[in-house]
């Protein structure tokens, strides 16, 4: 994915091999996540969208949805500012970028419109350069951080059918920080945090951090001084962070080498969920620049993040992570209203509605949906489960029942949603406990 996800290259004959246990279904193990996309609704695929074409189902909606505000809101706290950038652009911008001569064979083929030619885009840089350019920046606006959640295209022989994994478009929580050479390598460290920060409320827990070095071959840019540079830098953010690493030769992107933070999913296999990169080359290349104190024309370094990688990638490490249980703040259905009469489901109602006030994703399952037992059973992933009797509807309480099987004595609703709705804003791990600060 291009460059910031994966290794180009060497990376889809790696991934071919390793995916391959998991394309016979005799050898998925019981929470591999297209299993459980398919199970639980989150998403599928249809043989005439195409193969590593997925789409997503209201629940896997749901749960993408808040993962991209989740993210988006870190970013935003972190200094960056959101832009939208089409998903094709014209040949001549990838021959510019480089992709073109470094990354053909993971592209599209071309589309003719008319006298031009118009690629899928294999990457978010070019866009972001263009975006940079457009504008005269002075040295008191960097570090300019610009980020995007967006599409980009990667033209998979044979995607896997099934699955979120190996896909052929692929929607990347990116970013690029345009700034001063000085400013490189705290953007880098700072980049590092936030990675490790967003891990930690999202439960994921990395395997190592890979420094990507070049590898043999022509795919790479050449410029020897430039390689040195970037790969001192990122040693330097590296050591700085105080994270043990080791090297890799041959998973650097074409145009830099880049810091891997390595996850393994359900089944034990290693992949690239964050990246951060340091590129000298790019801004050469689309001729940026910036006017320093000097009143001269300098040229900024970009420095290429993602936190969380693909969307598609971290929901099936995700889905694979909690087996379907996702933490409360994330789960597709936050609260089911389980009233045990017909009498009950105007009050039932009402308690959704002013769940959906709270920002809660809220459902009813009423006795046409069988036995109040049964309907438990089928809200077994559900982290809250709310009975409501013919005395809980007359005092406005409810009855919680939790995923982890507590009970707790009816309380009033009011509090109740509530306390959920804080423990949702604050990505809460927990499911009862008090909410922690945020
Ligand atoms: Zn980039």
């Amino acid at each position: 994915m291009n460059a910031h996800v994966n290794a180009p290259a060497n990376s889809r004959a790696n991934s071919a091999a390793h995916d391959r246990p998991q394309d016979h279904d005799a050898h998925v193990h019981p929470h591999d996540h297209r299993r459980l996309g398919r199970e639980l609704d989150l998403f599928d695929t249809d043989p005439l969208m195409g193969s590593g074409l997925p789409y997503w189902l209201p629940g896997g909606a749901a749960v993408r949805h808040t993962l991209e505000e989740f993210i988006r809101g870190r970013e935003r706290r972190a200094g960056y500012r959101h832009v939208y950038s089409p998903v094709l652009g014209k040949r001549e911008l990838y021959e510019i970028s480089g992709h073109w001569a470094h990354y053909r064979d993971d592209m599209y083929p071309p589309m003719r419109l008319g006298s031009e030619e118009m690629v899928l885009r294999p990457s978010l840089c070019p866009h972001h350069a263009l975006i940079y350019r457009s504008r005269s920046h002075s040295y008191r606006e960097l570090p300019l951080r610009m980020a995007e959640l967006g599409g980009m295209y990667r033209s998979e022989l044979s995607g896997v059918l099934g699955g979120l994994t190996r896909v052929r478009a692929i929607q990347l929580n990116d970013a690029h920080v345009f700034c001063t050479p000085e400013q490189a390598a705290d953007e880098a460290v700072a980049a590092l945090e936030l990675i490790r920060e967003a891990h930690r409320a999202l439960g994921i827990v990395p395997v190592r951090y890979r420094l990507s070095l070049p590898g043999e071959g022509g795919k790479y840019v050449a410029d020897p001084a430039l390689w040195e540079r970037a790969v001192a830098l990122l040693t330097e953010v590296l050591e700085r962070s105080g994270v043990p690493f080791e090297a890799a030769e041959g998973e650097a992107a074409f145009y830099g080498p880049k810091i891997d933070v390595q996850i393994a999913d359900g089944a034990g296999r290693e992949f690239t969920l964050s990246t951060v990169q340091i590129d000298f080359h790019q801004p050469e290349r689309f001729g940026l620049h910036y006017i320093g104190p000097d009143g001269a024309k300098h040229r900024p370094v970009m420095v290429h993040r993602s936190v969380i990688g693909s969307v598609e990638r971290v929901v099936a490490y995700l889905i694979e992570r909690y087996a379907g249980a996702f933490p409360a703040w994330l789960a597709p259905t936050q609260i089911v209203f389980l009233p045990i009469s017909e009498a009950e489901l105007p009050q039932a109602e009402r308690l959704r509605e002013r769940c959906f006030d709270l920002g809660l994703r809220a459902e009813v399952a009423g006795p046409e949906h069988g036995s109040l037992g049964a309907r438990i059973r089928e809200a077994r992933l559900v982290p809250y489960q709310a009975v409501i009797g013919a005395k809980e509807a007359v005092d406005e309480r409810v009855a919680l029942r939790l995923r982890d099987g507590r009970r707790l004595d009816p309380l009033p609703a009011e509090e109740a949603l509530v306390r959920i709705g804080a423990l949702a804003a604050a990505c809460s791990g927990e499911l009862w406990e008090d909410v922690p600060g945020c």
